[in-house]
């Protein structure tokens, strides 16, 4: 008898969540949709420029986030000088006010490594396994060595570009996935959540962007920042991250009238390049090892200079880094003596993992969501920095999630049909994890 009642509530409790399940009504439209258009608008941000954003051509995509933001019903829509988009999707709870003001965030910036103009995507329907040659440059192959995520994706619809440019996945999956989930909140007032701040940054990949984030404006207590690869994980640390940049000054003379006179400072430079330890490089390590990589320069005779990123998940690791450094600088200053040569250390961002472990339930949210949307949350330590670092440093804590986009940077980009749409799944979960806890 007692079995026979458990029997019977087990299958009330199927039917009821069937009917839950089946209540929700699809976005407008699907994330590949919106993701297929939002790669067409060029968005490349620049270095080294003085304004946010970098290229004026961010604002293109902006303005259309903007617009199709405030057609969903998004409240409070606007664009900032810097072409930050902001806007509240506001909760549906009794008293919303119980809820902490959860903020999404993703960047419109692709980077400035490789072309992201005239963006082809091709979409591989149905992937049956193996390597994938890109039909434009058929040197450029997604092979399955590489990206082992492959097996997992038999099936499943790939988008790539077509061998010639970036895709832009990184990171409008992530813009995407926002605004099917908001999309789908819209066509769902059932499903119960609190306000939920959103926001479309520029200039993320020069890192320019954050620096105009209105934190107050924003008006979430927590945030996320949709912009990682393999959906399940969730990124918890980063970097911390200096950038020193070294100058070498010479004299410049007339080649005719040198002799004696002029001293070029592209040796020094050639020399200091040389000294770098080649155990502590990006090419040579990995997992929680950091480096030291000169990454851009100049040379001129009278001036040349060198940029050098500096990044370990430690500080200590980074102070050592710097160290090392600042003997190089001595080296080669002590074999050109008519040279000067000063080095600048500037800070990027921090590693968020300290600042995040005083609120838990962050994490412990993104995770339980997670497992909701079928998948086995991981934490993840990314060897790269995010707009969250910067934003947890100034006081809104912001760890990072999946968009399902892989090969970042790079012409080898990928994303899914699946990976944006277990990721939409994934965010409708966090939102309502939110609202349970209630008080
Ligand atoms: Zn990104």
């Amino acid at each position: 008898m007692r079995n026979l009642k458990s029997f019977y509530a087990i299958i009330l409790l199927l039917l009821f969540s069937v009917g839950i399940q089946a209540q929700v009504k699809p976005s407008k439209e699907a994330a590949m949709d919106r993701f297929l258009r939002y790669v067409k608008i060029d968005t490349q941000s620049a270095e080294d420029q003085n304004t946010v954003p970098s290229t004026r051509k961010q604002f293109d995509l902006a303005k259309l986030l903007a617009a199709e933001l405030k057609a969903l019903g998004a409240q409070n829509v606007r664009i900032s000088e810097a072409a930050i988009v902001y806007a509240m999707v506001p909760g549906n709870l009794p008293d919303n006010s119980k809820v902490p003001t959860i903020g999404f965030i993703s960047h419109m910036d692709t980077s400035p490594a490789v072309s992201g103009a005239n963006v082809n995507a091709i979409i591989h329907k149905n992937y049956q396994g193996g390597d994938i040659v890109l039909p434009n440059d058929k040197t450029q192959i997604i092979t399955v060595d590489k990206n082992p995520v492959l097996k997992g994706m038999i099936g499943d619809d790939i988008i790539t570009a077509d061998g010639t440019t970036l895709l832009g996945s990184d990171d409008k999956s992530g813009i995407a996935e926002i605004m099917t989930l908001v999309d789908t909140l819209m066509q769902n007032p059932q499903i119960k959540h609190g306000n939920i701040a959103i926001s479309f940054t520029p200039d993320e990949e020069v890192g320019g962007g954050i620096e105009k984030f209105d934190i107050q404006g924003f008006g979430a207590k927590y945030a996320y920042t949709v912009d990682g690869e393999t959906p399940g994980e969730v990124d918890d640390e980063t970097w911390s991250a200096r950038t020193a940049t070294v100058t070498f000054t010479g004299k410049s003379t007339h080649p005719g009238s040198a002799k004696g006179m002029m001293v070029n400072s592209a040796y020094a430079a050639g020399d200091f390049l040389t000294r770098f330890p080649q155990d502590m490089l990006p090419e040579t390590t990995e997992g929680r090892v950091g480096f030291i990589h000169p990454y851009i320069g100049t040379l001129d005779i009278e001036t040349s200079t060198i940029k050098v990123l500096l990044r370990d998940f430690d500080i200590s690791g980074l102070e050592a880094k710097e160290a090392i450094l600042k003997k190089m600088v001595a080296a080669t200053q002590a074999k050109f003596p008519k040279m000067q040569i000063k080095m600048d250390v500037a800070l990027n961002y921090l590693n968020m993992k300290e600042e995040l472990k005083k609120y838990p339930e962050i994490v412990e949210n993104a995770m339980e969501a997670t497992r909701r949307a079928g998948l086995t949350p991981k934490l993840n330590a990314i060897r790269g920095g995010t707009d969250g670092s910067r934003l947890t440093a100034l006081g809104l804590p912001t760890p990072n999630l999946p968009t399902g986009g892989q090969n970042f940077h790079g012409k080898l980009e990928f994303n899914s049909r699946k990976g944006l749409e277990k990721t939409v799944e994934m965010l409708l979960h966090l939102v309502q994890v939110y609202a349970e806890k209630a008080k």
